[in-house]
């Protein structure tokens, strides 16, 4: 019975949270991504593998991986207490339908054939268990979030891009630098995601996390490392930046910071790798 209502509300909240925004047209008839609706658990989890696999592609062709570091997880829709990811030790480029591995809590792989990365996993599990409205989540030792995490400071609203993470991050300083393999290490970290969309973790890398999808988290991911790599850009020019106000730096978030704003960013980047890795459906 718990295990049902968990569904449900998971669905509820990962489901359509909105599929408005300003970038709607008003003008009928014209093309514009729109989130599909399922009619079975079976379809929904296809399309959910299908743009776990494009997400690490998106991650290869973003330059984010670093051997074999890096995970991204989005949970089952039938089964919330489960979690498809990519496989350990298999470049983000060569992810595909047939190698993904879906794994519990505990870790343990119950589908597929490779192995899961335990480090990766130690802390996406803590964080999935912890916040139950948390469907999918990202992980990479990206160049530039990496070395922005460093400096164990917060982003700062110097774009309308950055902006997007004003009052949306949280900067991590428990277990800094020290990798996460024992289930404790991911608890310490796990509280930190309630209400935020990403972190920073301290002399480790970038985490994001979403309650809507896959592409969301993935977006997101893509765009904090932006945003890092042009924070440094303008602190190296030593002039001081001016800074978004507040209040404005809200509006932005509120409408180019959103769940379905980085669902639809994704969408370009899903057509571009449908029609360049087809092997991803393989
Ligand atoms: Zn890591």
């Amino acid at each position: 019975m718990n295990t049902v209502v968990k569904q449900n509300e998971l669905r509820r909240t990962s489901a359509h949270p909105s599929n408005n925004s300003i970038y709607k047209p008003k003008q009928a008839g014209l093309i514009f991504p729109t989130i599909p609706d399922f009619e079975t658990f079976a379809q929904e989890r296809q399309h959910r593998k299908e743009r776990l696999v494009a997400a690490c592609r998106a991650f290869a062709l973003h330059d984010l991986d670093y051997g074999f570091a890096g995970h991204l997880t989005i949970r089952d829709p039938e089964f919330p207490e489960l979690y498809w990811t990519n496989p350990m030790a298999v470049h983000f480029s060569l992810v595909k339908i047939s190698n993904l591995i879906l794994a519990d809590h505990t870790g343990k792989v119950v589908e597929g054939k490779y192995a899961l990365n335990r480090a990766g996993f130690v802390l996406h599990a803590a964080v999935h268990e912890a916040n139950p409205d948390i469907v999918a989540m990202c992980h990479a030792h990206s160049v530039y979030g990496t070395a922005f995490a460093a400096l164990g400071r917060p982003l700062e609203p110097i774009t309308q891009d950055a902006a997007a993470f004003f009052e949306d991050h949280v900067v991590i300083r428990n277990e800094a630098g020290a990798v996460a393999v024992e289930e404790n290490a991911g608890l310490s970290v796990a509280d930190y995601f309630k209400n935020v969309k990403a972190a920073i973790h301290q002399n480790h890398g970038l985490l994001t996390v979403s309650r809507h999808s896959i592409e969301a988290a993935a977006f997101w991911f893509i765009a904090l490392e932006r945003c890092c790599k042009q924070q440094m850009l303008v602190e190296a020019s030593g002039i001081k930046p001016l800074m978004v106000p507040p209040t404005a730096a809200r509006y932005s978030r509120e409408h180019v910071g959103s769940e379905y704003i980085g669902w639809l960013h994704f969408q370009p980047i899903y057509e571009q790798l449908v029609h360049s890795s087809p092997d991803m459906f393989e």
